[in-house]
């Protein structure tokens, strides 16, 4: 049977739709100028972990949970996320999921939809859908639940998602000076060798690697952990006429003029520009901008599932 919160959300969906209102689904809502003037969806009360298994490495939890609560409950196991999430204050595990959102480990672990294992949505009907499971080993099917990494509250809404954790490692920090053309070509060295690398940046005149567990004697300067959270998320103090771009690139491209900050082994730049500084590039700002990166065919499988998920198109669109 449905709980309480299932059971109002589908009626407020079906309800909508009947209507013909748009519903703007929020997590923390980090992006107000979206729910401006439009009915709200509110997960942040669908809280709470809903089952972990710290043997299995699996927890499942309800998608309005802030990461802050799920990390502590993970640590209090000696266990992390992997994706290693940017919190920007209160951030929910659904909105994370929903816009997709991985730290500097990216290029080494892998990205967050990697480690879903299992989705509990409730689409543009109102009906309640599961897909995928609670198990790492899991079962053959269509992978609804990555597809639904990056769909910005556009498709459905995230309920509840299962994840698959991993052990807390010891991590250090190591630092040098030196001009950012040549970080880059170093880090993308090293991301060929078998350094037990976590991370990889560049920033205010410095490269930054981490490594964790065992490794060889470093001819670097250890430095503080916390440069990473620095990244991690990237927030820099902005001029009112300034734009930060987020963009993505091969890693050994050359620099960018006006980057503050390289990472992900020089796959992701931090960029001021007026205009898009490349093709891959996300305006980084309070409402979230058009994609300048999807081509015709990802436009299409988009429009589809849409048309799947929301046929009566009541959730907004991005
Ligand atoms: C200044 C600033 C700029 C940012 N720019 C970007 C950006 O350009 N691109 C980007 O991806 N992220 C961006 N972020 C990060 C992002 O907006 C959120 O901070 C993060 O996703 C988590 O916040 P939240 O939980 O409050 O989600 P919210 O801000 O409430 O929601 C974020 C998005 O996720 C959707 N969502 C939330 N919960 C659910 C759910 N349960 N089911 C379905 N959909 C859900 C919402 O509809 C919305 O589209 C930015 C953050 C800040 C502070």
């Amino acid at each position: 049977m449905a709980d309480v919160f299932t059971q109002q959300l589908s009626e407020q969906i079906q309800q909508a739709v009947s209507e013909k209102r748009t519903l703007q689904v929020v997590g923390n809502n980090s992006k107000v100028p979206l729910s401006e003037g439009v009915e709200t969806v509110e997960l942040s009360k669908n809280s709470g972990i809903v089952s972990y298994e710290p043997s299995e490495l699996v927890v499942t939890v309800k998608s309005g949970t802030k990461l802050t609560d799920l990390s502590a409950a993970l640590a209090e196991r000696k266990q992390m996320l992997a994706f290693e999430p940017p919190d920007y204050g209160d951030s929910t595990i659904g909105g994370t999921y929903a816009c997709a959102l991985t730290g500097p480990s990216r290029p080494f672990r892998g990205v967050l939809r990697d480690f879903v294992l299992g989705t509990k949505m409730m689409d543009g009907r109102g009906q309640s859908l599961t897909f995928g499971g609670q198990m790492i080993k899991n079962v053959a099917g269509y992978d609804v639940s990555r597809m639904m990494a990056g769909s910005k509250g556009s498709m459905a809404v995230i309920t509840e998602l299962s994840l698959k954790v991993m052990p807390l490692v010891e991590e250090v920090t190591y630092c040098r000076a030196m001009p950012e053309a040549e970080a880059i070509v170093l880090m993308n060295q090293m991301a060929g060798t078998t350094l037990p690398l976590s991370g990889c940046a560049y920033y205010e005149g410095r490269f930054y690697y981490r490594v964790f567990g065992e490794h060889p004697k470093q001819d670097a300067t250890p430095c503080s952990n916390d440069v990473w959270l620095t990244l991690n998320p990237f927030q820099p103090k902005l001029q009112p006429n300034q734009k930060l771009w987020r963009v993505d690139t091969e890693g050994p491209a050359p620099s960018i003029p006006n980057t503050l900050a390289v990472g992900m082994c020089g796959q992701r730049r931090w960029v001021l520009s007026d205009e898009a500084p490349a093709p891959y590039s996300t305006l980084w700002q309070s409402y979230f901008a058009p994609r300048h990166n999807d081509t015709d065919p990802i436009s299409n499988i988009k429009t589809g599932l849409k048309q799947v998920f929301d046929p009566h198109n009541v959730f907004k669109n991005l």
